[in-house]
């Protein structure tokens, strides 16, 4: 029985189970339309409303600027997971960047943009694939490594703004990238970086803080982790980064001068202009995640601005309460990321140093307990919590409880 269980899972994760029996219902027939909601056209009134309530609630629980202007933010749903973005935001800030070029300067184009660079922080295995998909893309020359925070090839430390090796001509940099929460790694940003052109991987952490929105010119994220179900991308995308306020580059120049060309379906001035609808948007993928914003802006409905602050703070609380407890048996449970970058969506530990019979004994009394999906991802080992939005506080009490009693013999 789903009551049976509670799952920590790294994503796909847990869905609240209201909007999952309510998610059965629309399957068969929506708003008494005697039609599923996978059957429905992406263009129908239905689809439409979906798509626009979604992109409200999601304005409202993060406070996304709205406005026509180069200071509002438009809200993308696309297909690709957040890999497609690893590419998407590569192909896009390099034609913004050469088309700056190409209007500063009419000749010489091939020697100038040797100049481009995309600046990569490197701090887990995400932002790391992120920073080989851009080196893969454009030519490994152009990608500026800010910061790899490996240490003996390990993970777990946000190395301080001071040690970063920053591109230096500041005109030359096409964009900043981040992964703000390293889901593999357990490393999470405590506030965002700064940086030109800063974009922001939230794949693993979206909703569970506020964001400062303004300082990034994109933020996007797989919807499978704290927003719904697999198979769509939130991109959250400055209007300064997109047409008419900004120029693309001329395709043709951009072939000349030896740079890619991205696939239409990861285009952001094509999804933007189309409202999400270029082509066919699994609309029901749109709906749950509108029905888990929604529920969290109910949440806080006389909250202070932002709404997303009632969420937070049980976010905290939740891996509060489990670092505690691991905290409490550093003989039994060691952290693996340093203390000043622990995530608060996957708590990463290792149990007597990685004794492998151990972690065994871990995982196999968890799971007589109910307690499942803590298995630490395949190419780091160890043992892995992943605390997202639905996974109760009681769920995380119940953890808690068993990590003591785990450390005290009790199992
Ligand atoms: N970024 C982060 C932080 C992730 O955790 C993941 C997936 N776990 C990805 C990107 C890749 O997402 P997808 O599988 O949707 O392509």
């Amino acid at each position: 029985e789903r009551s049976d269980v509670h799952y920590f899972g790294a994503g796909p994760a847990p869905l609240p189970t209201p909007v999952l029996q309510e998610a059965s219902k629309v399957l068969l027939n929506y708003d008494s339309t005697g039609l599923g909601l996978t059957e429905i056209s992406h263009r129908s009134p239905e689809a439409n409303a979906i798509l626009a309530r979604t992109q409200t609630a999601l304005r409202h629980l993060l406070d996304i600027p709205t406005s026509d202007g180069p200071e509002g933010y438009q809200i993308l749903f696309l297909q690709g997971g957040g890999s497609g973005e690893f590419s998407a935001v590569v192909y896009h800030m390099i034609s913004i960047w050469v088309a700056k070029l190409a209007k500063q300067r009419q000749q010489g184009l091939e020697q100038e943009v040797k100049r481009l660079r995309l600046d990569y922080l490197v701090t887990g295995s995400w932002s790391l694939k992120a920073s080989q998909e851009a080196a893969r893309l454009v030519g490994k020359e152009y990608v500026n490594v800010v910061t790899d925070a490996r240490h003996g090839g390990k993970f777990g430390v946000i190395p301080a703004e001071g040690e970063w090796s920053r591109t230096k001509a500041e005109e030359d940099v096409a964009l900043t990238y981040y992964c703000d929460n390293e889901t593999v790694d357990g490393v999470e940003f405590p506030t965002a970086p700064s940086g030109k052109n800063l974009v922001a991987d939230m794949s693993s952490n979206f909703l569970s803080r506020a964001v400062d929105i303004k300082r990034h010119i994109a933020i996007f994220g797989g919807a499978q982790k704290n927003i719904g179900t697999t198979g769509i991308t939130i991109a959250i995308v400055s209007n300064s980064i997109l047409p008419p306020h900004a120029e693309m580059a001329d395709p043709v120049l951009l072939r000349k001068l030896g740079l890619p060309i991205g696939p239409v379906v990861l285009d952001w001035p094509t999804i933007a202009k189309n409202n999400s609808l270029y082509n066919t948007l699994p609309i029901f993928d749109v709906w749950i995640a509108g029905q888990v914003i929604q529920r969290l802006l109910e949440q806080a409905p006389d909250a202070k601005s932002p709404r997303i602050s009632v969420q937070e703070a049980e976010s905290n609380e939740k891996a509060g309460l489990l670092y505690a407890v691991l905290d409490e048996f550093p003989g039994m449970y060691q952290v693996v990321p340093d203390k000043s970058v622990r995530s608060r969506m996957n708590l990463c530990f290792r149990i007597k140093h990685g004794d492998a019979e151990a972690e065994k004994a871990f995982l196999k009394g968890a799971e007589g307990r109910g307690l499942l999906g803590l298995k630490g991802h395949r190419s780091v080992g160890g043992i892995r919590a992943s605390n997202y939005n639905a996974v109760s506080v009681q769920a995380a009490e119940k953890l808690a409880e068993y990590l003591r009693d785990f450390a005290e013999g009790k199992v």
